[in-house]
């Protein structure tokens, strides 16, 4: 390894994995690699110490029980807090997203997150299951949002959170917002392998863990025809 190579570390695939969120490393390591950034990835189970010095963490989804241990397990841990405070790039599926925040629901309890972003999450009155689109904040300059959903839980944003974007269609947050940002931090609700249908999130992640304006492009016509399919079978006549 030199200093260069970019290390991305999945966080805990023993407890938080339920929906193929290792596909999110493979896109990361995939897409860095083809730009000639060497990369190096660590899956870190929910027994080992977590290291502070990665450049992008990712956290996926999962049932109530692995969803509150995982957080009891981050918040003793400690050194995911060191490497968000140090800069590090943050990609957090559901489960994973609800507990980056102040507090989230599992198996009918009020649970402590890590607080790391301005979120709370509460029960929603129904499970929102479903496809899942929204147009992404501007500020990301990147195109519409498209996954998979399945979740009970509904977050509400305080003011040092973004939404990361407007629902066109599904219920993401509360069935206005989706998701949530903040400075490196990307929180979603779009399921398990989310980077498959989104490409232009996984080149943002990079780029704010590489520091470059941007990146050579790379063929993308699987995934953009994917994302046509999925924005046809879901858009109201
Ligand atoms: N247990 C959480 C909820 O139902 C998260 C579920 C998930 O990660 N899909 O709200």
């Amino acid at each position: 390894m030199n200093d260069s190579t970019l290390r991305i570390v999945w966080i805990y695939p023993d407890l938080l994995s339920t929906y193929g969120d290792r596909g999110n490393l493979l896109i990361l390591a995939h897409r860095a690699a083809a730009r000639g950034i060497p990369v190096e990835t660590y899956e870190v189970r929910s027994d080992m110490q977590m290291p502070t010095t990665a450049d992008i963490y990712l956290i996926g989804g999962g049932e109530d029980g692995p969803q509150s241990l995982a957080s009891q397990r981050l918040i003793t841990d400690g050194g995911l807090h060191r490497a968000v405070n140090q800069g590090a790039a943050v990609l957090a599926i559901c489960a994973g997203y609800q507990l980056f925040g102040h507090s989230f629901f599992a198996k009918g309890t009020k649970c402590a997150g890590l607080g790391l972003l301005d979120i709370t999450s509460d029960r929603g009155e129904s499970r929102a299951v479903g496809e899942l689109r929204g147009d992404i904040d501007p500020r990301l300059g990147l195109p519409p949002l498209t996954g998979f959903e399945n979740h009970g839980g509904r977050t509400h944003l305080g003011q040092h959170a973004a939404p990361l974007a407007r629902v066109t269609g599904g219920v993401g947050n509360d069935g206005h917002t989706e998701g949530a940002w903040a400075g490196k931090i990307i929180g979603t609700y779009s399921h398990g392998p989310a980077l498959a249908r989104n490409p232009a999130i996984a080149d943002l992640l990079l780029r704010w863990a590489t520091g470059a304006d941007r990146l050579a492009p790379l063929d993308d016509s699987w995934p953009e025809r994917l994302r046509g399919e999925r924005f046809a079978a879901t858009t109201p006549a």
